[in-house]
């Protein structure tokens, strides 16, 4: 009498809602907003269909499109309107995610993140302050000290301005600690800290470049981001992040990176959260265009993919367009 368990009992339309074991809901998703202090007007960004650069003047709108969609979270990356070495930009009163985050939490309920990292800000493009041998040498690339201070001032702008939450991004060691006893002497024990804590040096993040203009001008970022090739490193990186005082522990990229988010998921009492990147968008958006693939139903399995490894949010570039449906 043999099949006697039969999964496929559990397979119909009455019953498989009921046994489902992940779901996604707007509530899940964070939605990047790039803020550009070079541009009076919105500026699609070829390689993310869908998404511009807005102007300072435009952020408050920008995010009250994306809350009609149900998504409520909003994570702010700015273009500075001049860049330098150390990334002054990053970390001035004035900055452009700094005036975006003081209007946006003003005049919208959003939930507001900003990413800290500086090199965006930098001339250089790097995460940091570089060695000044550094073009000759990449080994030698971010100063890890001398950053951490710039990082600190950078989360307390974005907190004095009324960030929600910071997401330090850089990879610089020490960096949660430094930010957090920052946040703390300045009076912010109430702003939330979520930690880009293991962040591979991937290829996924082509696209990005092109929005946030961050590519570096020499060498890689791979003396401080993480080797694709390491997954046992990523609990080390996750538990400095939490003994340090991170509340939300993240993972970028996502999809590649699925067996590492399982592994925080499976080590930790705290929120995991994924970063489905700008390549993960791409690269359904540009089968879609060919006709290979269906973009709605591919992004929603992705997403739900890292829900099942074990995500409790996640930060996309399909937010809008499948916050509208969820
Ligand atoms: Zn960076």
């Amino acid at each position: 009498m043999y099949p006697t368990d039969r999964p496929r009992r559990l397979r119909t339309d009455g019953v498989s809602p009921l046994v489902s074991e992940s779901s996604l809901a707007a509530s899940d998703l964070v939605a990047p907003v790039f803020v550009d202090a070079t541009t009076d007007e919105r500026v699609p960004i070829e390689s993310m269909p869908g998404h511009e650069r807005v102007p300072v003047d435009e952020a408050v709108a920008r995010v009250e499109e994306i809350r009609r969609t149900g998504v409520e979270a909003v994570i702010l990356f700015g273009i500075p309107e001049t860049k330098d070495a150390t990334g002054s930009r990053a970390y001035a009163e004035d900055g452009v995610v700094q005036r975006a985050i003081r209007r946006i939490s003003a005049e919208t309920d959003a939930y507001v993140i900003g990413d800290v990292c500086l090199c965006e800000y930098t001339d250089h493009g790097h995460c940091g302050v570089v060695e000044e041998s550094a073009e000759s040498d990449p080994t030698l690339t971010v100063k890890n000290d001398e950053t951490l201070e710039l990082l600190a001032e950078t989360a307390v702008s974005q907190a004095d301005a009324g960030a929600d939450m910071v997401a330090p991004s850089a990879m610089t060691d020490g960096q949660v600690r430094a930010i957090r006893e920052a946040l703390d002497d300045a009076g912010h024990e109430g702003v939330a800290l979520m930690s880009y804590a293991a962040k591979y040096e991937s290829a996924f993040y082509g696209p990005f470049r092109d929005a946030a203009d961050g590519a570096p001008a020499f060498g890689d970022r791979r003396h401080y981001q993480m080797d694709p090739a390491n997954r046992r490193e990523a609990l080390r990186e996750a538990r400095l992040d939490a003994e340090e005082g991170a509340d939300v522990l993240m993972v970028k990229p996502g999809l590649p990176y699925l067996d590492v988010v399982s592994d925080l998921r499976r080590e930790f009492d705290r929120p995991i959260a994924a970063y489905n990147v700008s390549g993960e968008y791409a690269m359904l958006h540009a089968a879609a265009e060919n006709g290979w693939l269906d973009l709605e139903a591919t992004a929603h399995e992705s997403l739900l993919s890292l829900k099942r490894a074990g995500a409790d949010l996640i930060v996309t570039y399909f937010a809008e367009d499948l916050g509208d449906r969820l």
